[in-house]
């Protein structure tokens, strides 16, 4: 039997039960009210649906998540969740498209809301006494196109300077990465992410670039490998899971996504960032926590009574 043949995805009756059961571990939590005493159950006159029997309020698992406001059918939400978390380099929305048999523009939709879910907010900085944490970044793709200006009606790109890429920072400790976009990696920018992000007990690892250089000594202790000579691993010292990281980020950046405003690029690291962080679960676990996820942030998008 297939993976996808499994209740949840198929029924939506099943698909409320399997998130409820996610959400809401030692039983239903009314939203409005926080009551945990069990609630009606209004299931019979739509599928989820529960009463308070302290306020009175009617609910579903769906209320303060990504899902809440979403006309798309929970199984197919499940499912959605479950491709994308199972794929090493992610799906593309037209791949959704195709395979759940939405439109284009429901699946795109669905797949930043899935993004959301699976990002991490303010962390704890990470590192400390004893531990090693590796810094690089990288350039990928390139940033909008200078503004075109229209002469006799046709329009024309303003000459200057090649685009710009997009530079990307990741930091990786312990097998878990942490990714920014970032305007432009300079020192300075690089400084405050390793401020906000790394404790300053820690060992730090990076290449010669003279970005880390001051900020460096900020740390516990500063250690380099030296790209340019060729020297790519000294006595542990390495930067080889960020280039690991990066590796699988662009190609999934290449092969699967083509597309990516600058714009939508942190949501598309977060994404990364989660799959690489939980790279050892099985995909139903990793499904599980990206699920886990939905609470607390429902996003509002101008049209998303499209999904
Ligand atoms: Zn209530």
């Amino acid at each position: 039997m297939s993976l996808l043949n499994k209740r949840h995805f198929t029924s939506e009756k099943y698909a409320f039960k399997y998130l409820e059961s996610i959400i809401w571990p030692e039983g239903p939590v009314c939203p409005k009210c926080g009551s945990c005493t069990k609630p009606y159950d209004l299931g019979k006159t739509r599928v989820g649906l529960k009463k308070c029997r302290d306020c009175k309020k009617q609910f579903t698992v769906k209320v303060g998540t990504v899902f809440e406001s979403s006309h798309i059918p929970l199984h197919k939400w499940m499912q959605a969740v479950y491709l994308i978390c199972s794929s090493k380099k992610g799906i593309s929305a037209h791949q959704l498209h195709r395979t759940l048999e939405i439109t284009y523009k429901t699946a795109w939709f669905m797949c930043h809301r899935i993004r959301v879910a699976m990002e991490e907010g303010t962390l704890p900085p990470i590192g400390g006494e004893g531990q090693i944490v590796q810094a690089d970044e990288t350039y990928f793709g390139k940033k909008a196109n200078p503004p075109t200006v229209k002469t006799s009606g046709q329009p024309f790109i303003k000459s200057g300077k090649a685009a710009a890429k997009l530079a990307v920072i990741t930091l990786v400790s312990g097998g878990k990465s942490r990714t920014f976009h970032v305007d432009r990696a300079d020192a300075a920018i690089v400084r405050q992410i390793l401020k906000d992000n790394v404790k300053p007990e820690t060992e730090l690892h990076t290449d010669e670039s003279r970005l880390y250089t001051k900020v460096g000594k900020e740390f516990a202790k500063h250690e380099t490998v030296k790209h340019t000579a060729g020297e790519y691993y000294r006595d542990g010292v390495h930067t080889n899971k960020c280039e690991n990281y990066f590796s699988i980020f662009k190609r999934g950046m290449r092969g699967v996504y083509q597309h990516c405003s600058e714009k939508h690029l942190q949501r598309y690291l977060s994404e990364f960032d989660f799959r690489y962080n939980n790279r050892e679960s099985d995909d139903a676990l990793r499904t599980e926590k990206a699920l886990a996820g939905i609470v607390g942030k429902r996003i509002m998008y101008r049209d998303s009574s499209m999904v």
